[in-house]
């Protein structure tokens, strides 16, 4: 963007929404790697209709915007973003139980590890497998984020979607296109927004629910290692595991900086205290290398990249 037009649009912005605009706000904070440079622009939400008014007036200025909910599967460039962000903390979820069904309308905001906890303790089943995914509803809708065999698409009946520049409707799940961590609403960054999503859930017992929360977290804690990630990295090719792949490849433990491949599991990229996305994204173009040279397998990210990057702009 030119120094002109960045100079026109910090201008509309701040006609448009005062002091309620942040800018150059590192955005590191904001992720699960803990890991980007600044946004030039941020504005936060904490509520669905602040939600929709934001991003209707943005679209009514012509101006693009990336989502930003838990920051946990997206890999923030060094450079930060050249435009607008908006952090996503509205938080509101209604939880509807009749003699016969159950469901949870949720905030694209919320945790979706709190809305799935709140389901378990009341004995509803449907998102046990949820309880200890990181990031917000919104987040988990797009990237269909699922885990032990569950994810959105089996769960989620309809979401509540804004789409540019002002179409307000409810999506049946079927519209969201979903296949393995992949949405229609992934595949098309920036055209809509989420502003709450209702889940179907099954009345059970607080002892079930809560037995397999705990079989599933012991299972995660078992396999995955603590510290700053994004969780996997790729999506597994069919048949085979991505883990599986890089670990072959001998990478497990192969070091960038500060960013680590884990010794623990091979798809899980660890920040060790001050690596940089180019740290990240040097490690991840080694395990896709020798991944290909060494099986033909070309490995896909589960995460995706936002802001600023040498080789190609993605916010
Ligand atoms: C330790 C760890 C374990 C993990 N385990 C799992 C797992 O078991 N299964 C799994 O699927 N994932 C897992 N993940 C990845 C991550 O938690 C999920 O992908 C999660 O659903 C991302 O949600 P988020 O709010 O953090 O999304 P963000 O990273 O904030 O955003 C992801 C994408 O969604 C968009 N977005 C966010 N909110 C909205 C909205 N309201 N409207 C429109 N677009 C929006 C963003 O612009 C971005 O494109 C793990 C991550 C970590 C760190």
């Amino acid at each position: 963007m030119s120094s002109v037009a960045q100079a026109e649009l910090r201008q509309s912005l701040r006609e448009a929404f005062g002091p309620r605009l942040r800018e150059g706000v590192p955005l590191a904070p904001y992720t699960s790697a803990r890991i980007g440079g600044p946004a030039d622009f941020l504005l936060s939400v904490r509520s669905g209709s602040e939600l929709e008014t934001v991003c209707r007036t943005l679209w009514g200025l012509g101006v693009e915007f990336r989502m930003l909910g838990g920051g946990s599967n997206v890999l923030v460039s060094d450079a930060g973003v050249r435009g607008v962000i908006v952090l996503n903390q509205a938080k509101d979820a209604d939880f509807a139980i009749t003699d016969q069904q159950a469901s949870v309308t949720a905030e694209a905001g919320a945790s979706f590890g709190s809305i799935a906890r709140r389901a378990v303790d009341q004995g509803l089943s449907g998102l046990e497998w949820a309880a200890t995914i990181p990031g917000t509803v919104g987040g988990a809708i797009v990237g269909n984020a699922g885990a032990f065999g569950g994810d959105v698409s089996q769960v989620l009946k309809v979401a509540d979607i804004l789409q540019r520049p002002d179409r307000r409707e409810q999506w049946p799940v079927e519209r969201l296109e979903y296949s393995y961590r992949t949405s229609w609403l992934k595949r098309h960054p920036g055209e809509a927004v989420v502003l709450s999503g209702t889940f179907g859930l099954q009345k059970a017992t607080q002892d079930a629910t809560r037995a397999r929360v705990a079989e599933f977290g012991a299972k995660r804690q078992q396999t995955q290692p603590p510290g700053a990630s994004w969780g996997s990295m790729f999506m597994n090719p069919p048949g085979d595991h991505a883990g599986r792949l890089i670990e072959a490849a001998g990478l497990k433990g192969t070091r960038q900086g500060a960013a680590e491949i884990s010794t623990r599991h091979a798809n899980f990229f660890i920040n060790r205290g001050g690596a940089t996305a180019a740290d990240v994204w040097a490690l991840i173009e080694k395990a896709r290398q020798e991944v290909r040279r060494q099986t033909g397998i070309e490995l896909e990210l589960e995460i995706e990249r936002l802001g600023e990057w040498n080789v190609s702009r993605i916010a």
